[in-house]
């Protein structure tokens, strides 16, 4: 028998006659390991242990292991992350991790980590000290550095050990983006040695441990790289051409918002050339400091609601449990066929789930399915996908003009035209067509999720689901609860939501929801601001410069003049004068300058591309734009921006339309890309403080206009000193 002595929480040891040591993770408290604190410290007894053994003889290998099936390590302990305020802490704690890889790294016997599954973080580093690293052929068995997304930088050995194993542009191409690296990809890069079938691993695990630490070492580490490669990577020179290069595209991809990709690129730089230790010195600095810092507090947090997010039921709100379960969706309707019932179909359709297309036309559908035959090409040639399981997902999806296969859906969207008269009438039909327990989804924009409720015999099962232009690639979705809508419904629409890989985030029935209608009053001030003067590059860069992906004007070139322009006269209906659509919003969204889709708007496009602001646009409809000039300080630009979104918020949560300050944070991050690093709106309100917001808004009122005029909620929170998060926090 192994000599065994499990811990309480491992990682545990076992030891084989023959001199094979195993270190096996498996945290019975969680379902993933982590690197606690406590398993640190474990891991270093061990390590401890096995030196002194390795010494006397007794261990003549060790074997690092998972034994959760799909899971290896996860990383460090982002709770523990989370404490750190201090720059020497956060060095400490880097310091910490890399003496005790050192201490594995350094073992006189092979080191093999056999990885199974998810490695992430601290797991990859563990895993780049030990001498050799197997991956199997489990689908999720992967490595990824993805500290960079928290605003920190792998400070366990990871930037050090990184470019030495593989090569420079390969670690940043890691370093920079925190993506994941499975499979052959992995070997040819020379993040492991080999790949290795699960079953194989399974059956007989101990026999290809003994095989790679004793009877036939891989005979290489790190990448071969070509004689090109080398030439570049290996001399000064050619090392500066990479890292200008690297930081060019962190420039152009982060506007210098992230200090995380930036030090990672300098702490490359600064420890080339020099000993491990001394470069792991450079790294635990550079990670105390980003630690310490407000932006990766920030990306923590949204972190943090990704993740709550990711396991919502939808039921959050409830008080008390409801023991409700959602029902399962393995065959989904969708009525309509255009931008976005072709989206969601090919969604549904790559996730495993069976789908109906309902248009009248049948050129709709013919457009549905090829829009849906393409995304799927792009995913192949983009290596997201192989073809046969392409060919697969599109075999899932049928479509026609008539309601055959109706009968037994699990799950219908809806996703006609945006007339209220026309949905009623759909979902109606619709409704006689499907089985009783049959859930109906509309994807509205702005209609009233009730109105149309009203035209329905089971009003409990319907609700909203607004996915967001383009479906393959926004992740949020709006669910809409109406006065009716079950909880069983709102479980079953949520966790369709997750399983198609999207966010939710549960709202009421209100004009706009939440992201349209903060958006509103946002698009409408850049409309003010054009209408005063104001230049389009000077209104877009304002709100580049603060870190939205793209400028008010430009956005409105994308989501369609006319459009923009609707939703605004939707707003203006509910909400009165404070939304009264801007002159050149109103003129121009009645003219033919549709934005991207008409091939022009507030900027030129060739294509899709955008050439820059056309200049005919000044002095055109009838004056609704000024010819003229005038130079509006940018920092009047921004607040005027902010303050307008922030204000409607207020209002949002003060009606109960989301629950959360948190809640509403995470769809305006995932719905209109607002920074994260800013950590979301009302973070970002609460740093400032509703007193000083209100006193800019005043201001603004006396100036601008009364549409400015600070909203009652946020005059109480100035009042009483309170903030958004903590008036709304997230329902426990
Ligand atoms: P679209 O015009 O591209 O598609 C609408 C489709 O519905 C057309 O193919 C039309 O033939 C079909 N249709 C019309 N009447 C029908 C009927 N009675 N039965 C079956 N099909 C019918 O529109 P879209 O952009 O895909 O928008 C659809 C819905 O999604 C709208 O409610 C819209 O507000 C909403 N939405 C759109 C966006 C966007 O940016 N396009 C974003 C979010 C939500």
């Amino acid at each position: 028998m192994p000599d065994t002595n499990p811990p309480e929480r491992g990682p545990f040891l076992e030891i084989h006659r023959d001199g094979l040591a195993v270190i096996t993770f498996d945290d019975p408290t969680r379902g993933a390991n982590v690197l606690t604190e406590g398993v640190l410290r474990e891991l270093d007894r061990l390590v401890g242990e096995l030196a002194a053994r390795a010494r006397a003889g007794d261990v003549r290998g060790v074997a690092v292991r998972s034994g959760k099936v799909g899971s290896f390590i996860v990383g460090a302990d982002v709770e523990a992350i989370g404490r750190i305020e201090d720059p020497d802490q956060g060095a400490e704690a880097g310091r910490q991790g890399q003496r005790i890889y050192l201490a594995l790294e350094r073992l006189p016997v092979p080191t093999v980590a056999v990885i199974n599954g998810t490695c992430m973080g601290g797991g990859t580093e563990l895993a780049l000290a030990c001498r050799y690293r197997i991956l199997t052929d489990h689908p999720k068995a992967g490595l990824a550095l993805p500290e960079v997304q928290l605003g920190i930088l792998p400070g366990w050995g990871g930037t050090t050990r990184l470019p030495r194993l593989i090569g420079l542009r390969s670690a940043l191409d890691l370093l920079l983006t925190g993506k994941t690296v499975r499979g052959q990809r992995a070997r040819k890069l020379g993040l492991v040695e080999e790949v290795v079938p699960q079953t194989v691993l399974d059956e007989r695990p101990e026999s290809v441990f003994r095989r790679i630490l004793f009877d036939h070492p891989p005979d290489h580490t790190g990448a071969r790289r070509s004689f090109l490669q080398r030439a570049l990577e290996d001399t000064a020179p050619g090392r500066a051409v990479i890292l200008r290069e690297a930081r060019k595209t962190v420039m152009e991809k982060t506007g210098g918002h992230y200090p995380a990709p930036l030090r990672i690129l300098e702490v490359v730089r600064d420890s080339m050339g020099r000993s491990v230790e001394e470069s792991m010195e450079i790294e635990a600095v550079a990670l105390g400091e980003l630690l310490a810092s407000r932006v990766s507090k920030h990306l923590l947090h949204v972190f943090h609601l990704r993740e709550r997010a990711r396991k919502s039921t939808g039921l959050e709100a409830e008080t008390g449990p409801t023991g409700v379960q959602p029902r399962e969706v393995s065959e989904l309707g969708v009525v309509g066929a255009g931008v976005m019932g072709g989206g969601i179909a090919q969604l549904a359709a790559e996730k495993g789930i069976q789908v109906r297309m309902k248009d009248i036309q049948h050129e709709a559908v013919a457009s549905g399915l090829r829009h849906a035959r393409s995304l799927f090409d792009r995913s192949v040639s983009r290596h997201r996908m192989r073809e046969p399981e392409a060919r697969q997902a599109m075999e899932r999806i049928s479509g026609g003009v008539d309601y055959g296969g109706f009968g037994q859906l699990d799950l219908v969207v809806e996703a006609v035209v945006e007339r209220l008269d026309v949905k009623q009438t759909v979902l109606r039909e619709v409704e006689d067509r499907v089985p009783d327990s049959c859930i109906l989804a509309t994807n509205t924009s702005t209609l009233s999720v009730d109105a149309m409720a009203e035209a329905l015999s089971r009003p409990q099962n319907f609700c909203g689901m607004h996915f967001f232009n383009p479906v393959h690639k926004m992740p949020l979705v709006e669910v809409i609860r109406g006065e009716a809508t079950s909880h069983v419904t709102l479980a079953t629409v949520v966790a369709l939501t997750l399983r198609l890989g999207k966010v939710p985030v549960v709202v009421r029935n209100g004009p706009g929801f939440v992201v349209n209608r903060i958006l509103g009053p946002y698009l409408n001030e850049a409309g003010h601001l054009l209408a005063e003067g104001a230049s389009i590059e000077a209104i877009d860069e304002a709100a580049t410069a603060f870190g939205m992906p793209m400028g008010p004007l430009r956005l409105m070139d994308e989501v369609g003049i006319d459009i923009a322009r609707k939703a605004g006269q939707i707003l203006h209906e509910a909400f009165g004068d404070r939304m009264l659509p801007s002159a050149p919003l109103e003129a121009l969204g009645a003219t033919e300058r549709l934005g991207v889709k008409g091939g022009g708007g507030f900027y030129r496009y060739d294509g899709r591309k955008a050439l820059g602001p056309d200049p005919e646009l000044y002095g055109s409809v009838d004056g609704a734009v000024p010819t003229t000039r005038r130079e509006i300080p940018e920092a009047d630009i921004r607040a005027r921006l902010l303050l307008m979104m922030i204000n409607e918020a207020a209002r949002i949560l003060d009606e109960g339309i989301v629950a959360s300050a948190a809640e509403l944070d995470l769809a305006m991050i995932m719905g209109t890309g607002f920074p994260p690093f800013r950590g979301g709106l009302l973070r970002f309100a609460d740093e400032v403080h509703p007193r000083v917001l209100v006193e800019r808004l005043r201001e603004y009122q006396a100036e601008v206009g009364p549409r400015f005029a600070p909203a009652e909620p946020l005059v109480r929170l100035a009042r009483e000193d309170l903030t958004f998060y903590a008036s709304w926090p997230v329902p426990s």
